[in-house]
């Protein structure tokens, strides 16, 4: 019988609680890949479900963590066979089907992506969930037709997970970026990774106008609420917002007038059940167009046994860009 560390989240009396604890392979889910996986990393939707801040876990036991990087044990997918590295990244890993926070996962070959040839397992949960989402943030604003000569673009929460890689994917594209954040201490760490000006959360957190002066070609925003619904005021005519999360809130308290009057679109960015063809180009893209130098200033590595407070503190907005949690 083997057995082996894992992050378990479990439901008494109505309330969630996690430990790290000893698991049994036996009791994995069922998947046609086997894999050993080596990092892991901590993402907001990580946060709200160790701290039991949101109901994101939808089965009990269940092994938290969204996304992993590892190689493949066992394999009886067409695509996959032993030794092949691996990433994965949402399907309901830590939410329906039990997740990465373990030294083994099972799941469907289906989910998974190849680890591109350049990168390391370190260094793709580095980017993780949140810097993918990133990828898929700034895709959707080129396909729309945003470029850099357009004018600057707006990074929301930009000292998080998603902002940091947002800033460092645009600014090597050539965009202006413009780093919106509640941490003005951390002006030099947004800088280097490419803002070129420090926009004060404040500017976006009052009442929101129908339509308020235009500042910004376009934007990104993991913030969600008031910021999203002010981000959208302030979008210049033609522009478009990519929104892909809720830091702030789940709410939208704007009015259709920067849709209507200026055309300005807002793209719903979603990770989790995105299609294997779009995944697989946005970790292309990420090869080369993500400064590993920045990504290694932006990244911090912990343990399994760190989780607990490192989870208390993403939710509290209190992380700086990324977290890796080596798991192997
Ligand atoms: P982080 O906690 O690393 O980043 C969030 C940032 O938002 C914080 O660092 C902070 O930035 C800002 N922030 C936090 N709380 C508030 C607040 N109350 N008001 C205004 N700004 C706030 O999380 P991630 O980057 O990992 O994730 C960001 C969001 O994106 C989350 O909501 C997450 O669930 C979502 N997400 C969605 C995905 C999808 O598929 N759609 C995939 C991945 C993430 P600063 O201090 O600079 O202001």
């Amino acid at each position: 019988m083997t057995t082996f560390k894992a992050m378990v989240i479990d439901k008494a009396d109505g309330a969630t609680k996690a430990a790290l604890t000893t698991f049994d392979e036996a009791n994995l889910m069922d998947g046609d890949v086997t894999v050993r996986v080596e990092y892991s990393t901590l993402n907001y939707k990580d946060g709200l479900a160790i701290t039991g801040k949101a109901p994101v876990v939808r089965r009990f036991p269940m092994i938290a963590g969204i996304d992993f990087a590892g190689t493949v044990e066992t394999s009886n997918h067409p695509a996959w066979k032993a030794d092949d590295k691996v990433i994965l990244n949402g399907w309901g890993l830590g939410e329906t089907h039990l997740g990465a926070y373990a030294e083994k996962a099972r799941v469907k070959g289906d989910w998974l992506v190849p680890l591109p040839a350049t990168m390391n397992a370190r260094e793709a949960m580095a980017i993780g969930t949140a810097g993918y989402t990133a990828m898929l943030a700034v895709m959707a604003l080129e396909k729309h037709g945003l470029t850099p000569d357009r004018g600057p673009v707006a990074v929301t929460g930009a000292a998080g997970g998603v902002g940091s890689v947002a800033m460092a994917i645009l600014a090597k594209r050539g965009f202006t970026v413009h780093a919106v954040t509640g941490r003005p201490q951390e002006a030099d760490y947004l800088k280097e990774l490419g803002a070129t000006e420090i926009v004060p959360r404040a500017d976006l957190s009052g009442p929101v106008k129908p339509l308020a002066k235009e500042r910004w070609a376009g934007g990104i925003d993991s913030v969600g609420s008031t910021m999203l619904a002010n981000l959208l005021s302030m979008t210049r005519y033609g522009g478009a917002v990519a929104a892909c999360g809720l830091a702030g809130g789940m709410d939208l308290p704007g009015s259709v007038a920067p849709f209507i009057l200026r055309g300005v679109c807002l793209y719903g960015i979603d990770s989790v059940m995105c299609p294997l063809e779009r995944r697989k180009e946005a970790w292309k893209r990420l090869e080369t167009g993500l400064d590993r130098q920045k990504l290694a200033t932006m990244t911090r590595e912990i343990g399994l046994s760190d989780l607990s407070d490192a989870a208390a503190a993403i939710v509290k907005g209190e992380v700086r860009g990324r977290i890796v949690v080596k798991i192997g």
